[in-house]
């Protein structure tokens, strides 16, 4: 048996970041950035006005109340998109709504709420003549003018090589005018279900058979890790199927087989696994999920990774979760697979009765700034249900035989 470890260690030895692509900023969510992103301009390119109001000469103001206003002449109206050519000079002001550039001489901005315009007059009072405004307080230069480059300044490197693109990182590449962006390309993992069992979901059920959810849970695995599934669809347990449906998948980054792997296995999948490629077959200290294949697979001039997860609908998912999961990080360049962790307080038995490590699916709740956590019911690792409900794994370690209600687990978030 080896560790989860060492399985990992191994597995991911065989992954690289894949190439860069070019796509449009939008479409690139998720993946990680191939290059630093250095601002052309500032932003805001020019200093502009927080505030609907009068951009003035501060010293104009000096002095200003609500009993002794300032009467200032209003030259010009300036709405966000235009610039005027109107200078402020002494005695005189410009009305101006938020975003709008500070015209030239003007160095403050006065709200229409401490001018005798309190709730502005609406667009077009300047031109509908209302040559004077009336200043209610003093403003000190700068007030409510944002600076050119205030947020980014040319020259900046705004966002980093490595950097994954949220929502954040998309409207910065939005706000420095980029409509594409180069990023690591997704990888593609090929989804193929295997036994003469299966049935794909939607066709009738019939006797001795069952539907394949491993394609369906992994594949969606593969989505939520940043990459694309592609489902090869069902392979019978004949030579002739299975071999034809993995040749099928090597154009992909990685193939992920399920089912076939276990000991007592119909020796087909394991026969052609072998004769198709090179893999290793491994029992990983680990419930659910203990036996696991990995290998490669040559085409033309490469060579395709092959996770073999085993046919159980949690080992599966849990396989994957370990062992598939990071793969598709590397792949995209991307660190941080691991789950975050909390400690919580078990509010029942959870055992190890032969020493693996154990990932029990658990919910997690929060009473008094204190984690609880439950069972999610029947822990088989056929029980697929016990994933759905769950929302943490709790982690039994290796040398530890039981966690006993009012111990504390680590458990690993799952959401
Ligand atoms: P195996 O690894 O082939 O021994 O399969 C272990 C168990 O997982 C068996 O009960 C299979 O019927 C079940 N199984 C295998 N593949 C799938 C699948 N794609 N979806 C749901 N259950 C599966
Ligand atoms: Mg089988």
């Amino acid at each position: 048996m080896i560790s989860v470890e060492e399985a990992r260690e191994r597995i991911l030895a065989f992954f690289e970041r894949l190439p860069p692509e070019e796509k449009p900023v939008l479409d690139a969510q998720g993946q990680v950035l191939a290059e630093d992103v250095t601002a052309g301009f500032d932003i805001p390119p020019l200093a502009n006005t927080s505030m609907d109001g009068y951009a003035v000469r501060a010293a104009d103001t000096s002095g200003a109340s609500d009993s002794s206003p300032v009467r200032l002449r209003v030259i010009a109206e300036l709405a966000a998109g235009y610039v005027s050519e109107a200078e402020v000079t002494a005695g005189t002001a410009v009305r101006i709504m938020t975003g709008a550039p500070i015209p030239r001489g003007a160095d403050a901005v006065v709200p229409f709420e401490e001018t005798d315009e309190p709730e502005g007059r609406g667009a077009g009072s300047f031109a509908k003549g209302a040559p004077y405004v009336g200043v209610l307080k003093t403003a000190s230069a700068g007030a409510n003018v944002r600076p050119a480059g205030e947020d980014v300044q040319r020259g900046d490197i705004v966002l980093r090589r490595g950097a994954t693109l949220g929502p954040a990182q998309i409207g910065v590449l939005a706000s420095l005018g980029q409509a594409t962006v180069r990023v690591y390309r997704r990888p593609v993992v090929a989804v193929l279900s295997t036994g003469d069992e299966l049935l794909e979901p939607g066709a009738p059920l019939a006797p001795g058979k069952i539907y394949d959810s491993n394609a369906y849970s992994i594949s969606a695995m593969v989505t939520e890790a940043g990459g694309i599934p592609k489902r090869l669809g069902i392979a019978t347990d004949t030579i002739e199927a299975l071999t034809v449906k993995l040749r099928s998948g090597l154009d992909a980054d990685m193939l992920i087989t399920s089912a076939g792997v276990s000991r007592g296995d119909y020796d087909v999948v394991k026969d052609v696994l072998v004769k198709e490629g090179q893999i290793d077959f491994w029992t990983v200290r680990m419930r659910p999920g203990k036996p696991l294949a990995f290998g490669a697979f040559p085409s033309g001039d490469r060579r395709v990774p092959h996770l073999g997860l085993p046919g159980n609908p949690v080992s599966s998912m849990m396989t994957f979760e370990l062992f598939g999961r990071p793969a598709i990080y590397k792949m995209l360049g991307k660190s941080g697979w691991e789950r975050s962790a909390v400690r919580a307080v078990a509010e029942e038995r959870i055992e190890n009765y032969d020493s693996r490590r154990v990932y029990a699916r658990a919910v997690l709740t929060q009473r008094d700034g204190q984690y609880y956590a439950t069972l999610t019911g029947s822990q088989s690792s056929g029980a697929l249900t016990s994933m759905a409900l769950a929302n943490a794994l709790a982690v039994v370690p290796e040398d530890i035989a039981a966690i006993e209600p009012g111990d504390e687990v680590t458990c690993l978030l799952l959401a």
